[in-house]
């Protein structure tokens, strides 16, 4: 592609509102565009990556024996009515009438589609095992849309779902997919993990993340320092044994603690160590108010009392609705003489705490010399907490370090969730009938890009690797005024895409150090530059990655290229 008549709206200056590497890059480089909160053009540049990532992706699905084909973004209310997610999905999905006042929504999944699809079109046990995918623009509301591509509110996403008469088949399907998963993300360079995530049930085998390694990542991961073990640090659980001091009770107390509401004041005002008070917190658990106690040092796990109560929606209560339950704040909250209709449940780490601190459901006032059992009782102790650095890795192998993640890929075993809620089923070889049970495996294709981007920058711009760069090479005329460099310019370009090479050619008018400057920014992994030696056959080539330059004479530059392209 020449430069003069290519679309690469370059910009020296970083735009203001980009927070990280990627958004700011891609956005200065010319890749995006900007065109409402969290919606993006992806101009030529950009289109280019998308393409090489989906072509990674289309590889490693069709060899995994997925079959791609296209469904509707515009979705029919009905359909997410039958599933009961039009109810629960809540304003993340994107909602819309027809001229005819039907209700629709904008697809920010496909499970419902595929769903009614299959099961209109599959009758028997013959035609499964079947994986089909897609790839495709979704549409989420985002809370949040930041971070450029990373969580947009249009964004293209891989997804593919996978119809079976048996666990087994489901399990190894997944194991393909999980394969395909590591491959496409190995492919693209990048340096990940495939992390346990939460299935919505405890055990985790069911579900993993794929986590790009990165700082800006917005989930946590939990790794062993010396096992194979990661999991998302939501699901990662707790393994602590914890002893209980033999220190004499004391008596409980209650004592006056003015505008003392936080673990940090109350410890430092009665002088004890954070791992002696209760926090206590007021959650509401679906329809039901709850009362979680963690120690002082913890952070409550939502998805861990989530899963205790097989809830589906696990909130923290808002000082209102707390101050209506508790009758007082939430800085004075503990568990002695509350209601019998909140339900207090707490970490097992509380049970082994001795003359303890916690708040006395009164403004202003704590206890202190609290024991567990003799000043009030809980319906459950259980894993609650949040794991933390330092603790034992959950397989008995090493110790927690935390890393954070950018989610680019996830498998899920789905089971008969749709299934059964869709009725979609087949008829066995006894000619019985029974349902479909589901996979659902998704990767953020534009994401990925940014991902990428995140990874591989430095203090110029971006520094593709070869699998995804938007072009092999990027061929540089320092002059083209100069009939000799113009010359062997033009007949390079067309030899080296004869090569089979793909190749950005500035030919444009403008002074060399813009045209090295928006090289560097764009970062095609190898320049080719046609200088003052064009007349000896000479030309010099850079390395985007390593910054190591050469001389090479015409007749070598086809080896030469061949070398630095297989890195
Ligand atoms: P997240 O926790 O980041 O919101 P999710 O759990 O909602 O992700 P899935 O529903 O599993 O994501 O979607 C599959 C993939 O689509 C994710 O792994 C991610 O790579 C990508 N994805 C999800 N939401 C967005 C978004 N708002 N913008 C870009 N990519 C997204
Ligand atoms: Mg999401």
């Amino acid at each position: 592609m020449k430069q003069s008549m290519s679309f690469i709206p370059t910009l020296r200056e970083v735009p203001a509102d980009a927070e990280i590497k990627s958004h700011q890059l891609l956005l200065r480089a010319g890749f995006i565009r900007q065109n409402a909160s969290g919606v993006y053009s992806y101009l030529p540049l950009g289109q280019r990556v998308l393409q090489k990532i989906e072509t990674i992706i289309r590889e490693e699905m069709n060899r995994a024996g997925a079959i791609e084909l296209l469904m509707p973004a515009l979705q029919q209310a009905e359909l997410w009515q039958e599933s009961g997610r039009w109810y629960s999905y809540g304003p993340e999905l994107m909602r819309l009438k027809d001229r005819h006042d039907r209700d629709f929504a904008l697809g920010a999944t496909h499970e419902e589609v595929i769903t009614s699809l299959v099961r209109d079109e599959v009758k028997t046990y013959k035609r499964l095992p079947l994986t089909l995918y897609q790839i495709q623009t979704k549409f989420r509301d985002e809370k949040r849309p930041r971070f450029g591509l990373l969580r947009g509110r249009e964004f293209i996403m891989k997804d593919a779902y996978s119809f079976h008469t048996s666990q087994e088949s489901l399990d190894e399907v997944y194991n393909k997919m999980y394969e395909a998963y590591s491959n496409v993300f190995r492919r693209c360079g990048l340096n990940f993990r495939a992390v346990i995530a939460d299935s919505g049930a405890m055990g985790g085998k069911d579900t993993h993340e794929f986590m790009v390694l990165s700082d800006v990542g917005e989930d946590t991961i939990a790794y062993s320092d010396t096992s194979d073990y990661a999991a998302n640090i939501e699901m990662a659980p707790v393994i602590t044994t914890y002893e209980k001091s033999d220190e004499p009770l004391r008596e409980l107390e209650k004592v006056h603690t003015p505008e003392q509401k936080s673990i940090e004041e109350v410890s430092s005002f009665l002088n004890v160590s954070r791992e002696k008070c209760i926090k206590s917190l007021l959650f509401k658990v679906d329809e039901k108010y709850v009362l979680v106690l963690v120690r002082g040092d913890h952070e409550v796990n939502d998805v861990k009392v989530k899963n205790l109560f097989e809830a589906s929606v696990v909130e923290l209560a808002s000082p209102e609705e707390t101050k209506q339950i508790m009758q007082c704040s939430i800085g004075s909250l503990g568990p002695i003489g509350v209601s019998e209709k909140v339900e207090v449940v707490a970490d097992k780490a509380v049970q082994a705490i001795v003359n303890g601190v916690c708040g006395a459901n009164e403004e202003g006032y704590h206890y202190i010399g609290v024991n567990p059992e003799r000043d009030f009782t809980v319906s459950q102790y259980a894993d609650l907490r949040f794991i933390q650095e330092g603790d034992p890795s959950p397989d008995g192998q090493g110790t927690i370090r935390f890393a954070r993640g950018i989610e680019v890929g996830h498998v899920f075993k789905l089971g008969t969730r749709y299934s059964e809620a869709m009725n979609a089923t087949y008829l066995d070889e006894n000619g019985r009938t029974q349902t479909m049970i589901m996979g659902c495996y998704g990767i953020g294709v534009s994401r990925t890009m940014a991902a990428i981007a995140e990874q591989f920058s430095d203090e110029n711009g971006l520094v593709w690797p070869v699998a995804v760069a938007p072009f092999h090479l990027h061929l540089i005329s320092v002059n083209p005024k100069n009939d000799e460099q113009r010359h062997l310019a033009d007949e390079l370009y067309e030899k080296l895409q004869n090569n089979g090479y793909e190749v950005l050619y500035d030919d444009r008018q403008e002074r060399p150090g813009v045209k090295f400057a928006d090289s560097d920014l764009i970062g095609i992994p190898v320049r080719i530059t046609v200088g003052k030696r064009a007349g000896e056959g000479i030309v010099e080539i850079k390395v985007r990655q390593t910054g190591e330059t050469m001389e090479v004479h015409v007749s070598e530059l086809n080896e030469t290229i061949q070398r630095l392209l297989a890195i």
